[in-house]
């Protein structure tokens, strides 16, 4: 069975009316952006492999996919971490739970012996996946939220999607939005995307404008997505009121619960956006991630409720 063909909802946000690419409705455990980057995974025959090597964040959307991933390709996973918090050790929550409760194997390279160097400092995960575990036939490795050219046949799919329901609605042009982490889905959507008359906008949540601009170029591709900028500095992972603010702004006009890391730093740049654009129809990709919130929201409710 093929996991695609996400709906579309339309909604309106202080007035303007927009369309929502529903990939957080996928499929129950396999969903969101991570699901189309690892599509290719799922959809391909790979006889040979048992296991899958991921590292990252214990908290990671990433962590929690490729453990849905694993289940539906009876595979196991094993996720490196540098550490996990004591916090979520002694009272798991959001994608490490949900990953933990799949099967996944998290191993975090703090509790073991062999992951500290001769010089006494302790390995990174990539440098330990690559140097002490060192993936056999058997075992495949994939980069860190998925960032690599194995994302781009996923990602394309949901590119056919939109521009098959963008000719349905017979529209002339159409604007897709969708923040950015390492910006390998909104590169690779525009990279199919632009010959259709479909322009894909986007933000920097991670590292601003110019290391977004870098991780496209890492991927080979010179033509870009265009990048809205937010009026003020943002650093990833921190909690603002403003974006409090618009995520329950968001959930309040549309009924649909967004992502907390994400979204509302993406509304942001599109509340400037679209007063200069109202002749644009607009799509905003929900690119999943709830379990996030799981933890998130908790952190908001103590520090502004
Ligand atoms: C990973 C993720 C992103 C960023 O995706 P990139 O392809 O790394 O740019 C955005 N939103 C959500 C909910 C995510 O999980």
């Amino acid at each position: 069975m093929k996991i695609q063909n996400s709906p579309v909802t339309q909604h309106q946000f202080n007035g303007v009316d927009f369309y929502l690419k529903r990939d957080d409705k996928l499929h129950p455990q396999f969903s969101g952006n991570k699901a189309r980057k690892f599509m290719g995974l799922l959809d391909g025959d790979f006889p040979a492999i048992t296991t899958i090597i991921g590292y990252g964040s214990p908290q990671a959307n990433s962590l929690y996919s490729l453990a849905a991933l694993a289940q539906l390709k009876g595979w196991q996973l094993d996720f490196y971490v540098d550490h996990i918090p004591s916090f979520l050790q002694e009272n798991p929550k959001g994608n490490y739970r949900a990953a933990l409760a799949l099967g996944a194997n998290i191993i975090a390279l703090n509790e073991r012996d062999d992951a500290i160097k001769s010089d006494g400092t302790l390995y990174s995960s990539f440098d330990y996946i690559h140097q002490a575990r060192q993936p056999n036939a058997h075992e495949l490795f994939v980069p860190e939220g998925g960032r690599c050219g194995l994302a781009e046949s996923g990602v394309k799919q949901l590119a056919t999607e939109l521009i098959a329901w963008k000719k349905e609605q017979a529209l002339n042009s159409l604007t897709v939005a969708l923040p950015s982490g390492t910006g390998t889905t909104a590169l690779f959507l525009h990279k199919h995307l632009k010959a259709h008359d479909i322009n894909v906008i986007t933000c920097a949540c991670v590292g601003g404008d110019a290391y977004l601009t870098a991780q496209f170029l890492e991927l080979g591709e010179t033509d870009h997505p265009e990048i809205l900028t937010p009026t003020k500095k943002h650093h990833f992972g921190k909690l603002y009121r403003h974006d409090y603010d618009v995520w329950k702004t968001l959930l309040l006009q549309t009924g649909v619960e967004f992502e907390l890391l994400y979204d509302p730093l993406m509304w942001r740049c599109l509340s400037n956006w679209l007063p200069n654009n109202t002749n644009q129809t607009l799509l905003y990709i929900h690119q999943g991630g709830l379990l996030g919130n799981e933890s998130m929201l908790p952190r908001y409710q103590r520090k502004f409720d």
